[in-house]
């Protein structure tokens, strides 16, 4: 006999996951963005528009990750934002890298 069972995953862990997926199928294409030089902070499906930056010529944006839950604010220029997972260090308009206290 060939007995194929299935795998055992726990209910509490499936439910974390479609919770998971239902939160990533709202968020999927919403990503945070940041200006080096201003700091601003937008978020949206593209890169925002160049224009507007209070502190250059124009916008620098860097894609910080996606938007999900997690919050963080920057020690150095203290931008908050929700993010999906770790943001990136890149850009910060004070160090030269963010840095990330989970709030
Ligand atoms: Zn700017
Ligand atoms: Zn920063």
């Amino acid at each position: 006999m060939c007995l194929v069972a299935a795998p055992h995953i726990p209910s509490r862990l499936i439910a974390e996951k479609s919770v998971y997926w239902q939160l990533m199928h709202k968020t999927k294409l919403l990503k945070v963005y940041s200006c080096v030089h201003c700091a601003e902070v937008e978020v949206g499906t593209t890169t925002p528009k160049i224009r507007g930056c209070k502190k250059s010529s124009f916008h620098h944006w860097v894609c910080l990750g996606e938007r999900g839950l997690d919050k963080y604010v920057c020690q150095s220029c203290g931008i908050k934002v929700n993010i999906y997972g770790t943001p990136s260090t890149e850009g910060c308009s004070v160090g030269k890298t963010h840095t990330w206290n989970k709030v």
